[in-house]
C-alpha cells in the first residue's frame, strides 16, 4: 500500500503550489469585493491599488516560476495589464461587440471584458467556431481530395526519410 501512496503523490507534482495559487486567487477576489467599487471618473491613473493586485501578481509569478498553467476561468479573471481581479460589475465591464456591417454576422460576435482599473480589454470571439487543429484539417482534406491524399503521403514519406 505504501507503494501506491507514493505513486499518488508523484501524480500531482507541486501540489502545494496549486494550493497556493488557489488560495491567492480566492483571497484576491475576496479583497477586491471588499474594496470600494472602481468608477470611471479618473481614467488617467490606476484607481485600485493594494493587496488584491499584489496577490494576483504573486499568483502569476508563482504559476510562471513553477510552469503551472492557470485554469481557463482563472486566467480570464485576471487583468494582464494591471493584475486586477476582474469581477463583472465591480472591477470589470462585460459587453458583446459585433463590428460586422449592420451587426448582421452572428459569427463576428466578440465578448469584450474591460478592466475598470486600467481600461485594458480582453477580447474573446464567441460567435465563430474555433478552427480545427492542423492534424484534423489534414485528415479532412485527405478524405475529400484524393490528389491531396497522394501529396500528403509523399510528404509523410519525405519526413520519414
Ligand atoms: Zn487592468
Amino acid at each position: 500500500m505504501a507503494k501506491g501512496s507514493a505513486n499518488q503523490t508523484r501524480s500531482v507534482p507541486n501540489k502545494h503550489l496549486h494550493a497556493r495559487i488557489a488560495y491567492l486567487h480566492q483571497a484576491a477576489t475576496h479583497l477586491a469585493l471588499q474594496a470600494p467599487a472602481v468608477t470611471h471618473t479618473d481614467p488617467s491613473n490606476l484607481q485600485q491599488r493594494g493587496l488584491p493586485l499584489l496577490l494576483t501578481a504573486q499568483l502569476q509569478a508563482v504559476s510562471q516560476k513553477a510552469q503551472i498553467r492557470l485554469s481557463h476561468d482563472m486566467k480570464r479573471s485576471i487583468c494582464e495589464a494591471c493584475s486586477t481581479p476582474l469581477i463583472p460589475g465591480t472591477t470589470s465591464e462585460t459587453r458583446i461587440e459585433n463590428k460586422s456591417r449592420a451587426e448582421k454576422k452572428p459569427c463576428a460576435d466578440v465578448l469584450v471584458i474591460q478592466c475598470r482599473n486600467c481600461h485594458a480589454e480582453k477580447r474573446f470571439p464567441i460567435g465563430a467556431q474555433r478552427q480545427k487543429r492542423k492534424a484534423e484539417r489534414r485528415l479532412a482534406s485527405v478524405a475529400v481530395d484524393p490528389k491531396g491524399a497522394k501529396k500528403q503521403v509523399s510528404e509523410v514519406e519525405m519526413v520519414g526519410v
